[in-house]
């Protein structure tokens, strides 16, 4: 059976992080449209052209090309299986859309759970974070430092990468962008019965095991 789920929850909270680890459980694919947009803007490509600045300052890309972009993600054979849409939807437009969307392609939520967390933890969480850029492991300077210094746990890669908005001023403003235009769609899903919450603030094992338990 398929299983098609949100993770909420502001920059930071952990939803790429968790999402990894429950595509590799579930077997369902992490579909995140911040992964796709710096996708399109490293390939140079016209949506990429246009998202660049936007990003860089913190803000939110148009509606419209999110909601095209996840619509024919959705519809490729690795989602057929179920989706974790992380960072999606993040506005309540958004959140409409995808419920439509979901309707016209007979597919449904299953779940809709928010990390929740403290901001000022999430300046200090993302202003860490690196990522190897091979695996794409995440690590962070202060919490996951990696085994032996420089050198990916994981695939044993020496190259690591930041991006580019995750420096102080564009993360405050990220985290505006998400008190003004995201958090309004918790309400959305709390007034349709299918949200849950999870404390994000708990360590990363005790998150998993805790989104599991809601899973099932
Ligand atoms: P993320 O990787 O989810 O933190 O997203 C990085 C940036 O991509 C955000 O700060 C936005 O500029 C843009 N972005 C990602 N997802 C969306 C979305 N659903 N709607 C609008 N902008 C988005």
């Amino acid at each position: 059976m398929a299983m098609n789920m949100i993770l909420l929850g502001p920059p930071g909270a952990g939803k790429g992080t968790q999402s990894k680890r429950l595509e590799d459980t579930y077997s369902i694919t992490q579909l995140s449209t911040g992964d796709m947009l710096r996708a399109e803007v490293k390939s140079g490509s016209e949506l990429g052209k246009q998202a660049k600045a936007i990003m860089e300052a913190g803000g939110l890309v148009s509606d419209d090309i999110i909601i095209g972009m996840i619509s024919n993600r959705v519809d490729q054979d690795d989602c057929k299986q179920g989706f974790i849409l992380d960072g999606f939807p993040r506005t309540v437009p958004q959140a409409e859309a995808l419920d439509s969307m979901l309707s016209d392609k007979s597919l449904k939520l299953d779940h809709v759970i928010e990390l929740t967390v403290d901001d000022e933890a999430m300046v200090e969480r993302i202003c860490g974070r690196y990522t190897c850029s091979k695996c794409g492991q995440g690590y962070h300077d202060k919490f996951q430092k990696p085994a032996k210094d420089g050198v990916c746990d994981k695939c044993g890669s020496t190259e690591f990468i930041r991006r580019a908005d995750d420096n102080e001023e564009t993360v405050r403003n990220r985290l505006s962008a998400y008190h003004e235009q995201t958090a309004p769609i918790a309400n959305y899903y709390g007034d349709k019965g299918i949200l849950k919450k999870v404390d994000g603030m708990a360590d990363i094992d005790v998150v998993t095991s805790s989104l599991k338990d809601i899973i099932g």
